[in-house]
């Protein structure tokens, strides 16, 4: 295993880390963490022109695009689309994931992100967080148990609002503003997307609405800047030893806590 400290932001789907958590990502990987990017979801249903096979390996030729932008590594889908459940071969699965990285820091979904696929990969990640030390825990493939602090991120929902369009507040902002070319040179990896979205979900233009989520962010902070991604932190017991917050600490200056 690397020595160095291993930042994992984990999606739903190939490009959601891009929209939502990229930019931390970027910065936590210049301050030495090494970066890995892992979808739970394969992106098969985000077409309205390819098949099956086709459209995954277009997503995960894409997601390994951008994870190169800022060196980190892309773990590819482990399920469909749609499919992604709260089960029990999925969770073997993804601890496997956590166990083999080791990550301090954990990002991924809100839990009342907008879509079912956000809120389970969510709870995937926290339960697989959870359970890495436990030995009678079974990972598929098996590894052992791992006992690393692990602190779990959950970036804001898509589009900053919960299904019933509840504006979600953080607790932590953190400043983007000198990645937000890096974060639209990754999402911008994702070519596929464009027009899917531009009609699936009358996103105008992807980029475009990636930057308007982030300004947005930018203007709730305690002290606004043009660009930032927001976090609430999870901190039940089994997560970490202590109560800690290593972005704050890493990352100083650039970030800010809701007052
Ligand atoms: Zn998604």
């Amino acid at each position: 295993m690397s020595e160095k400290k291993v930042a994992l932001a984990v999606g739903a789907h190939p490009d959601d880390v891009e929209f939502m958590m990229a930019g931390t990502l970027a910065m936590l990987g210049d301050a030495g963490y090494e970066l890995h990017i892992f979808t739970v979801g394969n992106g098969n249903c985000g077409t309205a022109v390819y098949d099956h096979n086709e459209i995954c390996r277009i997503r995960a030729e894409e997601g390994h695009a951008a994870a190169k932008v800022i060196g980190a590594t892309y773990h590819e889908g482990l399920v469909n689309d749609i499919e992604i459940f709260y089960d029990e071969l999925t969770l073997r699965r993804v601890t496997y994931l956590v166990r083999a990285l080791a990550p301090e820091i954990v990002l991924t979904h809100s839990p009342n992100d907008y879509m079912e696929d956000h809120q389970n990969t969510s709870r995937l990640v926290v339960s697989a967080c959870f359970c890495r030390g436990m030995r009678n825990w079974l990972s598929s493939p098996p590894l052992p148990p791992t006992f690393q602090d692990c602190y779990v991120y959950h970036c804001n929902p898509h589009g900053n609002h919960d299904g019933m369009r509840n504006l979600v507040v953080p607790s932590l902002y953190v400043d983007i503003t000198t990645k937000i070319e890096t974060k639209e040179n990754m999402l911008r990896c994702h070519a596929s997307q464009k027009e899917w979205l531009d009609t699936s979900q009358g996103m105008d233009s992807y980029l475009i609405t990636m930057r308007e989520i982030c300004a947005q962010m930018g203007a709730m902070a305690p002290q606004p800047v043009p660009f930032a991604e927001g976090f609430r932190q999870h901190m039940h017991a089994g997560l970490s030893a202590q109560d800690g917050d290593p972005i704050s600490e890493v990352l100083g200056a650039a970030t800010q806590k809701k007052v």
